[in-house]
């Protein structure tokens, strides 16, 4: 497995894209491209190395990490794997836009495979495991690749911080919960890829995460 990471839109969001080497093809996490320039250099990077996207994954449906699924949609023709829960960021996308005094011009596509705890979506010989991880949004998910010892993390948890649970459907409770209770139990060494900064561990984050107590 290969992972190309981009950071995309001004809320500076993780873009990544997951590459099978030996099938050349790949899923794209959290597609947060928003200007034309930053569509242009993730098409680019999948042209130029030959790939096959054949998933586009969300963590959640904040507006900062779907602003490209229209883009990968008409470029691809893939509707993101989600969790449901999320559904209210589709349905509210322009509001939420307003409210943050983005440029707001287009409705965002629709869920195209609804996911939940324990499922699975391949890419190639990778296999990405959906782990329900609520908080940050009711349907934060994180993608676990077990073999390969990866977990994208999504908003839920980054390097020395947690994800902000004052949005709605945010929960303090449900957050601490979903980090103490499912992605602090994944081994040591798993490295967590977060929606925003940088990647870390898990042995790391459970020795110098400020925001745990356990
Ligand atoms: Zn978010």
């Amino acid at each position: 497995m290969k992972i190309e990471i981009f950071v995309f839109n001004p809320i500076q969001e993780n873009t990544y894209v997951v590459i099978d080497e030996t099938t050349n093809k790949c899923g794209i996490i959290d597609a947060g491209c928003r200007s034309r320039m930053e569509k242009v250099k993730l098409k680019k990077f999948i042209e130029q190395n030959g790939l096959t996207p054949v998933a586009l994954l969300n963590t959640h449906l904040h507006f900062d990490h779907i602003y490209g699924n229209k883009f990968i949609l008409e470029t691809f023709g893939l509707k993101t794997y989600a969790s449901p829960k999320d559904q209210f960021f589709i349905d509210t996308f322009i509001d939420q836009l307003n409210i943050f005094q983005m440029p707001a011009d287009e409705q965002a596509p629709e869920i195209g495979t609804k996911i939940k705890e324990g499922d699975v979506i391949e890419i190639g010989n990778i296999k990405l495991q959906v782990i329900e991880t609520p908080g940050h949004s009711a349907g934060s998910v994180c993608f676990y690749a077990k073999e390969q010892n990866v977990c994208f993390t999504g908003d839920t948890i980054f390097k020395q911080s947690v994800g902000r649970t004052d949005f709605p459907t945010g929960s303090q409770r449900e957050i601490m919960e979903s980090i103490t209770g499912k992605l602090l139990r994944l081994p040591d060494d798993t490295i967590l890829y977060p929606g925003h900064g940088e990647s870390t561990d898990v042995a790391w984050e459970k020795l110098n995460n400020p925001y745990l107590e356990y």
